[in-house]
């Protein structure tokens, strides 16, 4: 019989029902309602793995409501491990619902299919290549057509671009030090980055080789999982787990890389997702003590100072799966710190999620948007030219937010500005 998914009674058992974390977490501050609380959604949590109360439709609407932000993590003070809880609690759902065939067809396509095979995202990329390359894309947004699709609308504004050529072709590849090689590390890139992120993808490479780093792209490397776990793919995810321990040996590089902070939070928890596994737990293990994000490796070292001036005014984003999932902070800050010439000013509850959370943005647009137009307020009153944060699905929201709320102000990941500053300053004098 299979392991059940339920949320496991000791880490329930850790909430005391303070409500200490209530104003940190976003669906509560906007709707106002315990059931949408961090603590509401445990207590539900408690009725129905205690057999006390059935998985109904209001259930999964509260659990899928929440974003998995993470933020009433860093508030509580008992420690609950609150990402843990709703992770256990969609996949505990999704082990006990029946969806309608054409759900569970979609779902099989898109995270069975889709994000696992290559040739498929290098194709759905053409495809919206040539969508945005054609104009087409531009003619859709500007004739509001969009207004009248409801999700599918919502869908193609949110959706990220495609850059060809795609980061796939970098897949097996080693990049040398530039200099003295200090370090070899080896770089994940991704799924749906490999195609839409492939730019801030080949900076990543650059700005490591340019801090001593020989980078290999390992091959064998894949979609890391973290959607499917958001998602209740418990099951999928650990196949996915397995492939990427089998395609890194940990203990060939000095450490493993990642620029998206979403996958670096289930990268780094392999070892729960492999808990029951005995031939991969220990792999797992030596997988994340190696995991690193690209801020937390970069700022661990001793920087290559040699940038040249930027000048703007900038706001950082702190990623919810960086800030809350990772506890990584101050990387971000003092990298862009470091870049001569730039401004920092610090938003209003930056670490308040602008609405991203993986798919979330798709899936419940109505919050997602009320989310990200409080962010534009508070990027707004920085006066920044540009918004700067840490994960690739940020990046896309902020962008829609600058689009919509914002002044089309630019949005960078941290590792694209560095790359800014190294390129200006090898600029021939
Ligand atoms: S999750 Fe933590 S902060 Fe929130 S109610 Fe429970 S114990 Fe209190
Ligand atoms: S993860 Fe975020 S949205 Fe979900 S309960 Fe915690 S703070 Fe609220």
């Amino acid at each position: 019989m299979a392991v059940s998914e339920a949320p496991k009674q000791a880490d329930l058992d850790r909430c005391v029902h303070c409500g200490l974390c209530l104003n940190s977490c976003p669906t509560y501050r906007e709707l106002g309602l315990e059931m949408d609380s961090p603590r509401g959604r445990i207590y539900q949590m408690v009725q129905v793995s205690t057999g006390k109360a059935e998985i109904t439709e209001s259930y999964q609407h509260h659990i899928d409501l929440c974003l998995a932000c993470r933020a009433c993590e860093t508030a509580c003070p008992s420690g609950v491990q609150y990402g843990r809880l709703v992770e256990a609690a969609r996949a505990h759902i999704e082990q006990n619902i029946e969806r309608p065939w054409y759900e569970n067809m979609l779902r099989q396509f898109i995270f069975g299919h889709l994000l696992q095979t290559p040739w498929m995202l290098k194709l759905a990329g053409y495809g919206l290549y040539g969508f945005q390359a054609s104009g087409l894309q531009k003619l859709v947004r500007s004739s509001g057509i969009l207004n009248h699709l409801g999700k599918l609308g919502e869908m193609e504004a949110l959706s990220p671009g495609a850059e060809p050529p795609y980061f796939f072709n970098e897949i097996g590849k080693v990049f040398p030090a530039e200099g003295e090689r200090k370090y070899r590390v080896a770089f994940l890139g991704g799924c749906i980055a490999n195609v839409s992120f492939a730019r801030l993808n080949e900076a990543t490479v650059r700005v490591l080789q340019k801090n001593g780093c020989e980078v290999i792209v390992p091959a064998g490397q894949g979609c890391c999982g973290a959607l499917h776990v958001h998602s209740g793919l418990k099951d999928m995810a650990r196949e996915l787990a397995r492939k990427n321990i089998d395609a890194v040996p940990s203990g060939s590089f000095d450490a493993i890389i990642t620029n998206a902070a979403g996958c670096g939070s289930t990268l780094k928890e392999y070892d729960e997702l492999l808990e029951h596994d005995a031939a991969y737990f220990d792999k797992a293990k030596a997988f994340i003590a190696k995991m690193k994000d690209i801020t937390e490796f970069l700022a661990g070292l001793e920087l290559n100072p040699n940038m040249g001036e930027l000048k703007a005014t900038v706001t950082y984003q702190d990623s919810c799966h960086l800030a809350h999932g990772q506890k990584i902070r101050t990387a971000p800050r003092k990298l862009i710190n470091a870049v001569p010439g730039l401004t920092f000013k610090e938003m209003p509850l930056s670490d308040l999620c602008c609405g991203s959370a993986g798919i979330y943005n798709v899936m419940q647009p109505e919050m997602a948007g009320k989310l990200l137009e409080n962010k534009m307020e508070y990027v707004n009153g920085t006066n920044a030219d540009w918004i700067i944060t840490a994960n690739p699905g940020c990046m896309i929201q902020l962008q829609a937010g600058a689009e919509k709320y914002g002044s089309r102000q630019p949005v960078y990941h941290v590792v694209e500005v560095l790359d800014q500053a190294y390129r200006r300053f090898d600029l021939p004098k």
